[in-house]
């Protein structure tokens, strides 16, 4: 059986229907803190293909065995892989008003899937205007951050296998070098966050995901965001581009 992530819904403070929302950007782009807030704010599902990927791997699922290896060394797993996982996903009652994606689509093959899949899932509830605007065309959230910051900012990163709780050991280190201020366990780091991993990595995203940036700018879906600025400016700014889509 194959791991599913639950959504990770917090308090609603606006219950609009907000269709699909994609944060698309280099790995520590500050996606998942992104994600987390909008998720938190709108009442929608964050769906991270990177997360749903790693409970397989520690479930020790199909899945999760096809891509340890993969994932371990920077690469990305195959898109058919990916896309019935995320097929899966869309289905569950949460997503009735949109959901973020984050770490998804990273290929063009990715995206044309998905935007079959909206289209498949729109003309299912024709007549149904707010179902149809749920699976509307996805607004795409580039976050631009400089390769010298992205390297410190994964190579530096640290988290608690306790609590969860994420450290950087350039910009946020803990009070005692190597644990957690929470709970005292010994701080580990992710194996692709490794220096090698992550050059790889960014390599991998260079050249199969860079072009995402063409094929949403050309549809007319792209909002651009300096991802180097503070959380609550990037924020802010990403905020403003779900309000002011115009959907349907
Ligand atoms: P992330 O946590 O998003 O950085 O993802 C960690 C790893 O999971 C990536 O380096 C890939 O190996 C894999 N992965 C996550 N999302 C995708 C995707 N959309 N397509 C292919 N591989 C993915």
């Amino acid at each position: 059986m194959e791991v599913q992530t639950s959504a990770a819904v917090g308090v609603q403070t606006n219950t609009r229907i907000t269709g699909p929302i994609i944060l698309l950007g280099p790995p520590a782009a500050g996606k998942g803190t992104q994600a987390k807030l909008i998720a938190q704010t709108f009442g929608i599902p964050q769906i991270s293909t990177g997360d749903i990927l790693r409970a397989n791997v520690a479930q020790k699922t199909e899945l999760g065995l096809k891509a340890k290896a993969i994932m371990e060394r920077g690469d990305l797993v195959p898109d058919e892989l990916v896309c019935d996982m995320v097929a899966d996903r869309l289905l569950e009652a949460d997503c009735c008003r949109g959901f973020i994606l984050d770490g998804f689509p990273r290929t063009v093959g990715q995206a044309e899937w998905l935007d079959a899949q909206l289209e498949k899932m729109r003309s299912c509830k024709a007549g149904d205007m707010a179902a149809q605007k749920a699976c509307a065309a996805p607004v795409v959230i580039r976050l631009i951050v400089d390769y010298n910051v992205l390297r410190q900012r994964v190579t530096g990163r640290r988290s608690c296998p306790t609590c969860g709780r994420i450290y950087n050991v350039y910009f946020q280190p803990p009070k005692v070098q190597g644990i957690c201020d929470v709970d005292g366990t010994s701080l580990v780091t992710r194996p692709d966050d490794a220096e090698d991993v992550f050059a790889e990595r960014m390599k991998t995203y260079d050249r199969q995901t860079l072009p995402l940036v063409d094929y949403y700018r050309a549809r007319g879906r792209l909002v651009e965001v300096n991802g180097e600025q503070p959380v609550e400016e990037v924020m802010a700014q990403a905020f403003g581009a779900i309000e002011n889509v115009n959907r349907l």
